[in-house]
């Protein structure tokens, strides 16, 4: 093959990234959410609690403060830390936090901003990843699993990746050759799932102590809600040609994950 029919990687689809007003707008309907959920438990038993004992109310709304205040008190230090790009320490209830309740609330106030989806969903993964490298565990390469759409692999290219992704020949028509090159190099496995479920089945059946994954923002998003608490590496690959089809990744990228997981350094 000549180097013009090569294949050179592929541009960025979209180039974006969180910025402050968009945290900012999101912290404001997500404490305007957390003070109207908390208001909302604690006016509506309030009746019914009265007739059981005069103090209950005020118990109920003194329980009501300190769970919202500890909500609220997570999210602004989730927040303060993405606009700053770092995490001072990583905590495993901040990470369930971000992943179970700052993400759905960010969606809704994303919908009341008219903020796309895309973005909050670009948010969420940039702080997952912020917290995955604070856990600062140092994992075994052969406990590493990545995981591939198999949307990367060159159309009209015949070999069967996704039974055994060893099968490429590397014929340079897409990234799947370099991709084996990294696995073989760090000794980390490599799977190229044909969809969502498989690769949640790989997950179970495989039991890695952490995973990389790459694929579109909406698949990476339901996938780290899905793998919690599993430290998940989330990278989002690149769309030359929309989605589903020849997708591609920076492999640099995804030797920089596989380093930070193992401890390599920088
Ligand atoms: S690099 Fe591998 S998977 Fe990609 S087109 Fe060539 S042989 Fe097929």
């Amino acid at each position: 093959m000549s180097n013009s029919e090569k294949w050179q990687g592929s541009p960025e689809s979209i180039s974006y990234k969180p910025t402050k007003s968009l945290f900012l707008g999101l912290l404001a309907v997500a404490a305007l959410g957390v003070a109207f959920i908390g208001f909302f438990f604690w006016y509506i038993p309030t009746v019914g609690l009265r007739s059981i004992h005069p103090a209950l109310p005020y118990i109920l709304g003194a329980v009501l403060i300190v769970i919202s205040v500890l909500v609220l008190g997570g999210l602004i230090f989730i927040t303060n830390a993405a606009m700053k790009g770092t995490l001072p320490f990583y905590s495993k209830w901040l990470h369930w936090l971000l992943v179970k309740v700052y993400l759905p609330i960010m969606v809704m106030a994303g919908g009341i901003l008219r903020i796309p989806k895309i973005k909050i969903e670009r948010t969420f993964i940039e702080l997952n990843n912020q917290m995955v490298l604070l856990m600062g565990r140092k994992f075994k390469p052969e406990r590493l699993l990545i995981l591939m759409p198999h949307c990367i692999q060159f159309d009209n290219c015949k070999i069967k990746v996704t039974r055994n992704v060893k099968n490429c020949v590397g014929c340079g028509k897409c990234e799947i050759g370099e991709l084996l090159s990294l696995s073989t190099e760090f000794g980390v496995n490599l799977f190229i799932s044909t969809g969502g479920t498989v690769a949640r089945r790989k997950v179970y059946e495989d039991r890695p102590h952490a995973v990389i994954a790459v694929a579109c923002e909406r698949d990476l998003t339901s996938g780290l809600q899905d793998a919690f608490p599993l430290p998940v590496l989330a990278i989002v690959n690149k769309r030359p040609r929309g989605y589903c089809m020849e997708t591609g990744v920076a492999i640099e990228e995804v030797r920089q994950a596989i380093k930070d997981l193992i401890g390599a350094g920088r």
